[in-house]
């Protein structure tokens, strides 16, 4: 087989820099060695996320021009929302200024004190603001999930048995609506299966839940269900996508992901009653309902960047990149969650540094090092992001120590990702002689943004 190639070519190119060695760490003391608090100018290759960060198309920034800022009604609204409508097939649609807002508005009109939410595994802003507002977000994943090295396919999937016994114990009245994250971001961007939507859907139908799909990444989630589930092999991902969003009652998006865009969101439902209240709530925290916290040159730019996310070319060629990196991890014996996500690539710092203590942090003394040797910025998920204290006020480390390397949408080309792996090899061969940290000052709530490390003799 032939290489896949980058279905696109450049028409216009953003200068990076790799500054020196040197230069590197002195930018990283003065950080005080968290990348969170780097100069995005003194990182070469930046793969702290893949929100947001992504290129838009020649398509996209002709569109952008035609943007109608009308106040109300706008034909920018009337294509996003056609758009939206012809993806998901749900009757109202609310634009919002990004994932959370959504999320936001509808933990507010949805949960009560004391309310559960199911969910495969929440996003951590889906679950503060399910928390917010006195609801307890509950993670329900399949037992393979859990497992990091197994190359089984749908690791996202929900875990049907227990979503059972908790609305058996719970009663349905404690329970407003179920999630579905799609792909799992928190579990390694591991996809759902149709299977498992719709065995949901049929179980949550008995007690009369509604579902609610957390869509921010639905286009890879599609080109996974074609590639790996029997019977999808012919249809075309939008005809995925809208399978998907039929077993739903709701979504909400982020569409600094699958929308291709560098900012927006949505919420989409079936139920006027939900609908009515959304619309209020927007107004009053948002905006009007046709612009909802957006510009109309956003409203057209997601139109066509939604569809582009379907496209199957460029599905091909994002899944052949992250797989790219995951063959050659696998064939140097680097450690990394199995199989390679649909955004990200995960190393396992626990298993890369046996030699460094969890609360020492291995996953940042990794995160520090690629940085050190390549100029490469990527994020800690551990014991800095998730670690808590006990009553005791001692520190608890999380169950995971990962780092995420996650890609930008049609950002770096082929010669970028070479480069990537060369640096992390280099690192692989240096690992015993990375250090752990400790963190010298922090903050009480989400720590890992502005937390001071340092590193140990
Ligand atoms: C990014 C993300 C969100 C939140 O969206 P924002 O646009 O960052 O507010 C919610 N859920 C998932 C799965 C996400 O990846």
């Amino acid at each position: 087989m032939r290489t896949i190639i980058e279905p696109f070519r450049i028409k216009m190119t953003e200068p990076i820099h790799l500054i020196s060695k040197a230069e590197r760490l002195s930018a990283l003391k003065k950080a005080h060695n968290n990348v969170f608090l780097l100069d995005a100018d003194d990182c070469c290759i930046d793969l702290l996320t893949d929100s947001g960060t992504g290129a838009m198309s020649s398509q996209q920034w002709a569109a952008l021009m035609l943007g109608d800022e009308s106040y109300a009604g706008s034909r920018s609204w009337k294509k996003f929302e056609r758009s939206v409508q012809e993806i998901t097939g749900m009757k109202h649609v609310f634009p919002t200024h990004q994932g959370r807002a959504a999320e936001a508005l509808m933990a507010q009109i949805l949960v009560k004190d004391g309310d559960v939410i199911p969910n495969n595994s929440h996003f951590d802003t889906t679950r503060a603001n399910i928390e917010f507002v006195g609801g307890n977000a509950v993670n329900l994943l399949c037992e393979k999930g859990m497992d990091l090295t197994s190359n089984e396919s749908f690791k996202g999937d929900m875990d049907i048995t227990r979503l059972k016994s908790l609305i058996e114990e719970t009663g349905v009245e404690g329970i407003p609506f179920c999630m579905i994250t799609v792909t799992n971001n928190t579990g390694g961007g591991q996809p759902v299966s149709m299977a498992n939507i719709k065995a949901v859907k049929s179980l949550l139908q008995g007690y009369d839940i509604p579902l609610i799909i957390d869509s921010c990444r639905f286009a890879e989630n599609a080109y996974f269900i074609r590639e790996l589930e029997d019977g999808y092999a012919d249809k075309s991902l939008l005809e995925i996508a809208r399978e998907m969003f039929s077993y739903a009652d709701a979504a909400t998006m982020s569409a600094k992901k699958d929308g291709l865009a560098n900012i927006g969101g949505f919420f989409v439902c079936q139920n006027d009653d939900w609908a009515n209240e959304f619309r209020n709530m927007l107004i009053l925290r948002e905006g009007f309902p046709t612009y909802g916290g957006l510009a109309g040159r956003d409203l057209e730019i997601l139109a066509v960047g939604f569809m582009e996310a379907l496209e199957y070319d460029y599905q091909v060629y994002r899944h052949a990149t992250i797989k790219y990196m995951g063959d050659f991890l696998e064939k140097k014996g680097i450690p990394h969650v199995k199989p390679v996500g649909g955004h990200a690539v995960f190393l396992d710092a626990r298993e890369f540094l046996p030699h460094i203590p969890q609360l020492n942090y291995p996953g940042i003394g990794l995160v520090n090092t690629l940085y050190i040797e390549g100029g490469i910025r990527s994020v800690e998920l551990g014991s800095v992001m998730f670690g808590h204290f006990d009553a005791n006020d001692r520190e608890i480390a999380s169950p995971l120590e990962l780092v995420r390397l996650a890609f930008p949408r049609r950002v770096y080309t082929q010669s970028h990702f070479d480069y990537m792996l060369e640096v992390i090899e280099t690192v692989w061969q240096k690992r015993s002689e990375i250090r752990g940290y400790r963190i010298t000052s922090q903050p009480d709530f989400l720590r890992h943004f502005t937390c001071y490390f340092e590193e140990l003799v």
